[in-house]
């Protein structure tokens, strides 16, 4: 059987960023970009006042104080978005708004706070050094740097640079298309009323939640028995995605069909079954561009399995850089005592205290625990034939994204 490690790499040997296109910046979000961008010119484009105050020259006032005040005859106002052509001069100042063009002849300016207006003239009682409160051209972003680089996750900061620059189309990867199939005839809608023997359906929730965490695109969600003819056309159905989420049926029950009906419809196993709880059973595979996760119907290991292999996988076919949260060192606050022949990945409660990371493991760690989906942040990775881990051990730990109270 394979270990974590080695499937992994596998996955990640498998699949490959998808093609570039260009979308407009209002629908960037969460996208990657599949080039660098770099500074068309330079950031900012002009001098500029900082402040609303008046701009001068700094010599007029070099003698000024409370005690012996200089007057300078106001030129008038340049407001954001004016061109600010205006010429300064020694015993002039000019009124200025704060992102308003420094005239030329003018090299500070001084807060509005600071002076009193008298009629025409301005009264200053400060002295001020030059190039205060002056944004110069240049000084945040050189022109043709890059700022931005290929493979960065477009947020409301890269939006900002990107609208600054004048990208209204943004070059980006294509989102992998998801479908998502949960299979079990024991599995009821969630508007219904699950009989003896029965649960409410959940894996489609939570695995449709991630994928529109991660900003993919949901193609198709079915729910269906565990009748051979009815899954095979959902898998069908399904493998039209660039990434099919198979829930249940993968184990070795009587009634797990998925892999046969897979293989049946042209689908190569890369792998099954790993050295790893929980969800041992997961299943890797492709057909043609599609590429095949086999989930455990297990709610809690089919969470931990998306965090491990889906999610960092869809992220590098949107052309990601950082495929996932990097695993941080905690202190344990708790003792495990309990250490398998797998790979554990347990979930568990990660605070902050006093500057350092502290986490324990929740008490059930059952596969199919939803309480422990909503009661855990992070996942404790506890090798496998670890020893027993004392209180006080530092353990390596996959923050998730999950409020827990
Ligand atoms: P399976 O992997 O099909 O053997 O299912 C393992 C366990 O997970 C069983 O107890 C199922 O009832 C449960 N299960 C399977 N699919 C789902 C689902 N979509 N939502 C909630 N529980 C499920
Ligand atoms: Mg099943």
């Amino acid at each position: 059987m394979l270990n974590y490690e080695d499937a992994r790499t596998l996955v990640f040997q498998h699949v490959k960023p998808l093609e570039n296109c260009s979308l407009p910046l209002t629908e960037s979000q969460g996208l990657a970009l599949s080039e660098d961008i770099s500074a068309s010119q330079e950031m900012p484009s002009f001098d500029n006042s900082g402040v609303d105050g008046y701009a001068v020259q700094a010599a007029d006032l070099a003698e000024a104080s409370p005690g012996n005040p200089v007057r300078l005859e106001n030129l008038g106002y340049i407001s954001a978005g004016e061109s600010g052509k205006e010429k300064m001069r020694s015993g002039l100042c000019i009124q200025i708004a704060t992102g308003a063009p420094l005239p030329a002849g003018a090299n500070t300016v001084v807060m509005k706070e600071h002076i009193e207006v008298e009629g025409s003239h301005v009264r200053f009682s400060q002295s001020i050094p030059e190039k205060e409160n002056v944004r110069f051209k240049g000084e945040d972003i050189k022109a043709g740097n890059t700022i931005i680089h290929a493979g960065t996750v477009i947020g409301p900061a890269q939006m900002a640079v990107l609208a600054t620059f004048g990208y209204s189309q943004v070059p980006v990867h294509r989102v992998p298309k998801v479908s998502i199939v949960s299979t079990g005839s024991e599995l009821v809608d969630v508007v219904g009323q699950p009989k003896k023997g029965q649960i409410r359906e959940s894996n489609r929730f939570m695995l449709a939640g991630m994928v529109k965490q991660e900003s993919c695109e949901m193609l198709t969600i079915s729910m269906v028995p565990d009748h051979p003819q009815v899954l095979k056309e959902a898998f069908e159905e399904a493998l039209q995605a660039d990434v099919a989420l198979i829930s249940g049926g993968m184990s070795v029950g009587d009634k797990d069909f998925a892999k046969p009906l897979l293989r049946e419809l042209g689908v190569e196993e890369i792998f099954w079954k790993i050295k790893f709880k929980p969800g041992k059973p997961l299943f890797f595979g492709r057909r043609e561009k599609t590429w095949i996760f086999g989930l455990p119907g297990n709610p809690a290991s089919s969470y931990v399995l998306f965090e491990e292999f889906v999610r960092p996988a869809l992220r590098k076919m949107m052309g990601r850089r950082i495929l996932e949260e990097s695993l941080i060192k905690a202190v344990l606050d708790k003792p495990i005592t309990q250490t398998f022949n797998r790979l554990h990945f347990m979930r568990g409660i990660m605070r902050e205290e006093n500057g350092e990371f502290r986490v324990r493991p929740l008490k059930f760690q059952g596969s199919h625990s939803i309480g422990s989906l909503v009661g855990s942040n992070a996942l404790i990775r506890v090798e496998a034939d670890s020893p027993d881990l004392p209180a006080g051990s530092k353990v390596s730990v996959r923050p998730l994204k999950n409020e827990i109270t």
